[in-house]
């Protein structure tokens, strides 16, 4: 298991002093990637939106439950600058260094619902039958 670290830290605003990063062109390869004026240059999928900003952070993947806001399953990911500027994707509380792991962990989800789909089948099946 990888060692818990806190999926939202306190945000940090105080100016570092670097560069500016590389802004990639938007991509008319892929239009659905291009970034949307104003949008992070940096994280493709980062919410932030000020201008310049160093912490990139995106929790705005969900599955809620039929009320539209509460979280049955959260992702997300954080990057933040700093001496620890490891990106990382979070699934809930679980979070992942790299896509493979990602990965990983998705197919295990995966499965996992699988299961859940036959687990309904037989508690509603066996549920009709008990009259
Ligand atoms: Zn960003």
């Amino acid at each position: 298991m990888m060692a818990h670290r806190l999926s939202v830290p306190p945000v940090d605003n105080k100016p570092t002093g670097r560069a500016l990063p590389y802004i990639p062109e938007p991509s008319s390869e892929h239009p659905e990637n291009a970034a949307a004026p104003g949008a992070c240059p940096v994280f493709r999928d980062c919410t932030e939106t000020a201008p310049g900003h160093y912490d990139h952070c995106a929790h705005n993947r969900k599955v809620t439950e039929d009320d539209g806001t509460t979280p049955v399953l959260t992702a997300g990911m954080v990057a933040l600058s700093g001496e620890d500027q490891a990106a990382i994707v979070y699934i809930r509380n679980a979070e992942f260094a790299d896509a493979a792991s990602v990965h990983a962990k998705t197919a295990e989800l995966r499965r996992f619902l699988d299961e859940v789909d036959a687990l309904a089948v037989r508690v509603f099946a066996d549920h009709e039958a008990r009259g």
